[in-house]
């Protein structure tokens, strides 16, 4: 490790030397203004290399301003100079010696936390300057406590550091400049209306222009005689200089404040009555005052090994940074103490998942037999196919969890079609030879039924006994039924997530599989396990999810991939076709049927709105029957319908008693139909690419080639022309997340309600997946090292984190 302290030495002894006994020395030096510029840059740039932060760096800057000219200054000059050179080392010296990397010492005794947490506890108001009204703005932000207005970051920051004048501002560049109003008007070119100001330094005058917005807004904020910052790029006109729409702050004209002139300036996100000027103000108070409260006590390896600068410098830079910072950097929120500020987030985040998964690990469960595997044999000898490399990799990942005496909690990730029924249906035959029952759920009735028709045939042919409980179960059956699983009879039940709510005893049961969790929460295990039962829990998902999101969403659970399709699934041809093409979509459909094929046609709604203007499945199916296509027999489904009825209607679709059938996105996961090789979804560009991607999964499951045909209805903009030229390009259902997930965020693409996403303060999944890695694979190791956290070192990593789970993170808990 470089060792800053002797490069601090180095600057320090010829200044000592000068200094001894009253500046006896003063005049043998020469040129102690090159020796110390070459001392002090060596320095600055070792400080930069570590990562330390802008208070060191800038008390170096500010050394060597002081040997400027030295050689030519008076000699009472010169001592000042000297000694003040000599403070600052020694107070250098002192930081650089306790904190080898920069990261300040943890403050780490539980009375000094206590103090710290209350301090973040404590409501805005708390903090000078901060009155009832101002805290009630605040509060429209979200931000409550001490603790929030340290975490409410600028949005961009501007560099003000060199602020030009108007006749120094160059052409084309992108300038700050300053100055007086001294007209500002509307004027009127032709049939246009601009809006003019005309500003003054002295030494020119700039004039600002906007070609639309709230006119009446800018001639109350660009009063005559008012100061100004405006900042944009510099235009050249004929009559001088111009910017166009720029950043613009009001200032006072006896404006010093240092918070607003000079320096990289951070720009926060206002609100009505709650402005740039005070919010710095208030900012600078509480990261001054609170920010060191700000705990992060991140063990000093994992800051050394992922260069990581410490929290309470962190935090300042955010807000104010030094002025040797890289601004680029800052606006793109990866700036050194921005990656502190996400890593800390990350890795508490990442250590509570590591100690849920830990908690799954501890927790009795039921170690299956590894015996014969008689019966697993018999299944996979009956079965009319072989299992992919993939699936066998991951019943083979399955099956070794099962042997553990700790409850399996594995997620299966597997695109539509890629066969994850019939790896749940190893795990469950492996319970079985153990002795014990299964479960699977199912997001809905028709997928439910699916499922049974299927497993209850696999069964059936090894003799285990496979059952379907409903809501439409009818009381008698569902009374007869509840007897046979309490009694052990009944071997695989299948249902929806009503399974688990209605309170169905089992004898012993041993696995539980839950088909397309995402659908209906993440609630199913911690159900379970509130019922007493640790059975094995697999999770099964088609919607691809992204690996930062699913360590994020599913971090305590294991994953497996199945990323192959079985042989001879052919991809979806996929096009994009305009409403004036409709006519040849018709066409298209109609060569379909001929050729003795079936058609799905979705819409996405299920009747008229009053409000929406969107084509409706149940009006469509009318118009496509009565007028479109006559000779052929137009079936309607939707969720609105009793699930007998549903039921009859998949029916006879599969006996290929309805040729086209118009639906909701009802069909969305699951559903086989062999002979439905053509999928049109209408309105393509309201649906998330990823329910695209599942809707086509529908067709092609049969031997025929199969194609989907997308119907932009609002085809001018080029965002959703673009995203659903996505699903024309690959059929591979990541990469279709990965796009997915990269233009809607997060949020949107999981679905708001329900999708187990945290409420992450500063990081951003998207931009910070390298960081999310790092800050998992650094909390995973940590808990190995020190599994209970019980070191004395630890304490406060331990308090910290119970501190973030009880807040924020809480809202992320799974089970
Ligand atoms: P999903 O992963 O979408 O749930 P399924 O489990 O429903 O997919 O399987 C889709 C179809 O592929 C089913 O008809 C299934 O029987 C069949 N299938 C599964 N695995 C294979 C395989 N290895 N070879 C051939 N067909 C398979
Ligand atoms: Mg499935």
């Amino acid at each position: 490790m470089i060792d800053m302290k002797g490069i601090l030495e180095k600057i320090e002894s010829p200044l000592l030397f000068l200094s001894r006994n009253a500046f006896k020395n003063l005049h043998l030096v020469k040129e102690l203004e090159f020796t110390m510029e070459g001392l002090i840059d060596n320095a600055d740039r070792v400080a930069g290399e570590r990562g330390d932060n802008g208070r060191i760096r800038e008390i170096l800057q500010g050394m060597r301003l002081q040997f400027a000219g030295f050689d030519d200054l008076g000699d009472e000059e010169k001592k000042k100079r000297i000694d003040s050179a000599l403070q600052h080392l020694s107070e250098l010296r002192q930081s650089a010696g306790d904190r080898p990397d920069g990261e300040e010492k943890n403050v780490c005794d539980q009375g000094g936390l206590q103090e710290s947490f209350d301090v973040l506890s404590r409501p805005a108001q708390f903090v000078r300057g901060v009155g009832p009204k101002m805290a009630v703005l605040l509060s429209r932000k979200g931000i409550a406590t001490v603790e929030d207005m340290l975490y409410f970051l600028p949005r961009r920051y501007e560099d003000r550091r060199s602020v030009k004048t108007v006749s120094e501002a160059v052409i084309g560049q992108r300038e700050t400049v300053t100055g007086k109003v001294i007209e500002a008007r509307e004027q009127r070119y032709r049939r246009k209306v601009v809006f003019e100001v005309m500003l003054d330094d002295g030494t020119g005058v700039l004039t600002a222009k906007w070609f639309q917005g709230n006119y009446a807004f800018l001639r109350k904020m660009f009063k005559r005689d008012r100061y100004f910052f405006l900042t944009g790029e510099i235009k050249g006109s004929l009559f001088g200089k111009d910017m166009f729409h720029p950043d613009y702050e009001l200032i006072d004209e006896d404006d010093e404040d240092s918070l607003n002139v000079k320096r990289i300036v951070p720009v926060y996100s206002e609100t009505e009555g709650l402005y740039q000027k005070y919010l710095r103000k208030i900012m600078m108070r509480v990261v001054t005052e609170c920010g060191r409260h700000l705990v992060s006590p991140l063990p000093d390896d994992i800051c050394r090994r992922n260069r990581i600068p410490g929290m309470t410098e962190a935090i300042r830079n955010v807000h104010f940074p030094g002025e040797d910072q890289d601004i680029e950097k800052y606006n793109d929120f990866t700036s050194p103490s921005h990656r502190r500020l996400v890593f800390d987030e990350l890795f508490f985040f990442e250590l509570g998942m590591a100690l849920k998964k830990r908690g799954y690990i501890l927790e009795k469960g039921i170690a299956f037999a590894d015996g014969q595997q008689r019966l697993l044999t018999e299944f996979y000898e009956k079965l009319s196919f072989e299992l992919t490399g993939a699936q066998k990799r991951v019943v083979a990942e399955i099956l070794a969890d099962m042997k553990k005496p700790h409850p399996m909690n594995r997620l299966i990730q597997g695109d539509v079609g890629s066969g994850k029924t019939v790896v749940s249906m190893a795990a469950m035959i492996v319970a079985c030879e153990s002795g014990y029952q299964s479960a699977i759920m199912a997001p809905t009735e028709i997928l439910a039924l699916q499922h049974f028709r299927n497993i209850s045939t696999w069964a059936k042919e090894i003799g285990m006994h496979a059952a379907l409980l409903t809501g439409s179960t009818r009381a008698k059956e569902r009374k007869d039924l509840a007897e046979r699983v309490a009694s052990g009879e009944v071997d695989i039940l299948i249902g929806t997530h009503a399974l688990i709510q209605e309170g169905v005893q089992f004898r012993k049961l041993g696995c539980a599989v839950i088909d397309e969790q995402h659908r209906f929460g993440v609630m199913q295990r911690a159900l379970l396990r509130e019922k007493g039962l640790s059975p094995d829990v697999l999770v099964m998902t088609a919607t691809p999810i992204p690996r930062t999101l699913a360590m994020t969403v599913y971090g305590d659970l294991d994953i497996s991939v199945i990323d192959e399709m079985p042989p001879g699934k052919k991809p979806v041809k996929t096009k994009v076709y305009y409403e004036k093409h409709r006519d040849k979509v018709y066409d298209i459909i109609r060569r379909e049927v001929e050729k003795g094929n079936q058609v799905f046609i979705i819409y996405p709604l299920v009747e008229e709105s009053e409000t929406l203007d969107l084509k409706d499945a149940t009006t469509m199916s009318r118009h496509l029957q009565q007028e479109v296509f006559r000779e052929y027999r137009v079936g309607l489904i939707h969720g609105k319908m009793k699930s007998g009825e549903k039921e009859e209607i998949m029916a006879s679709f599969k006996a290929r008693a309805i040729d086209i059938l118009v639906s909701t996105t009802v069909v969305e996961v699951g559903i086989d139909i062999p002979s439905a090789s053509l999928m049109i979804i209408e309105h393509a560009e309201r649906f998330g690419l990823s329910q695209l991607h599942q809707l086509r999964g529908r067709v092609g499951r049969g031997d025929v080639s199969s194609s989907c045909i997308l119907v932009a209805h609002h085809g001018g903009s080029d965002d959703a022309r673009r995203r659903l030229k996505i699903m024309e390009q690959t059929n591979d259902g990541f990469k279709v997340a990965e796009e997915d997930l990269a233009l809607r965020g997060p949020g949107e693409f999981m679905g708001t309600r329900q999708s187990g996403l945290p409420d992450f303060r500063v990081a951003n999944i998207l931009r910070d997946g390298r960081i999310l890695n790092d800050a998992r694979r650094e909390a995973f190791a940590f808990l190995e090292r020190d599994p209970a956290l019980e070191r004395p070192e630890h304490v406060a990593v331990r308090e910290v984190l119970l501190r973030r789970w009880e807040g924020r993170l809480a809202l992320a808990k799974t089970g």
